[in-house]
């Protein structure tokens, strides 16, 4: 068996029921991908626009691609006739644009909400009280083009998993409130993308619906 599929089977016998693994692909060639979806993996996730335009093409067309990376506004336009889901909408100006470009492509295009929870400055995403504000506000209500389907967060990068538990802790207690205040009866709302290669055990004991997972699968990335 390949490295790359006894990657994948290890990750899929630590997963439960209803969490899936976004295999992250980001710096690696387009045959990686392959073999890996050789192997069953249909969900890539990808960081930065160029380099998903340069590889998509390359590979089979029922990939499910979703941008995990921080997205410039500007180049929304080149992934929204396609892309299955934005993990990292950061600003409501970003997911502004996300709803113009899927009106431009008569798309609803899935979308999550970055929460900002680790304790790092260099991270994206909205802090736990604007993003209750912002929902609370409630100029994503109009939005017909995207759709909120959940949330998305980093942990903090150290060692110290007591630490890293108290942040997907505190991510899915939020994910619960905006849940129950605002999409109750929206079933569409209900994934929780956190947990990466170091993490993800942790993060499925905390809610995860979505692993986002890179150096475990594919190694080590040459950057
Ligand atoms: C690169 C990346 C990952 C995967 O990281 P690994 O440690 O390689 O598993 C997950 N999420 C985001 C947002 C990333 O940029």
């Amino acid at each position: 068996m390949s490295q790359i599929a006894q990657a994948l089977q290890e990750i899929h016998s630590q997963l439960p029921d209803g969490t899936r693994l976004v295999a992250v692909s980001k710096y690696h060639p387009a045959a990686m991908i392959e073999e890996a979806y050789r192997c069953g993996q249909r969900i890539f996730g990808e960081s930065h626009v160029q380099e998903l335009q340069e590889k998509r093409p390359l590979l089979p067309d029922d990939i499910e691609w979703h941008f995990i990376g921080h997205l410039q506004t500007n180049k929304v336009k080149y992934i929204a006739p396609y892309i299955s889901l934005i993990h990292s909408v950061d600003s409501p100006h970003l997911l502004h644009e996300i709803d113009r470009q899927g009106a431009r492509f008569s798309r609803r295009i899935p979308c999550l909400l970055q929460l900002h929870i680790a304790q790092e400055e260099t991270k994206y995403g909205f802090l736990p009280d604007e993003l209750l504000d912002y929902m609370h506000g409630g100029e994503w209500r109009s939005m017909e083009h995207v759709q909120i389907c959940g949330l998305m967060c980093m942990a903090s990068n150290v060692d110290d998993e007591t630490q890293i538990a108290r942040e997907f802790s505190r991510a899915h207690a939020i994910y619960n409130k905006v849940k129950e205040d605002f999409f109750s009866l929206d079933a569409s709302f209900r994934e929780c993308s956190w947990g990466m290669s170091d993490d993800f055990p942790i993060a499925v004991q905390h809610g995860s619906t979505l692993v986002r997972i890179g150096s475990r699968i594919f190694g080590h990335r040459g950057y």
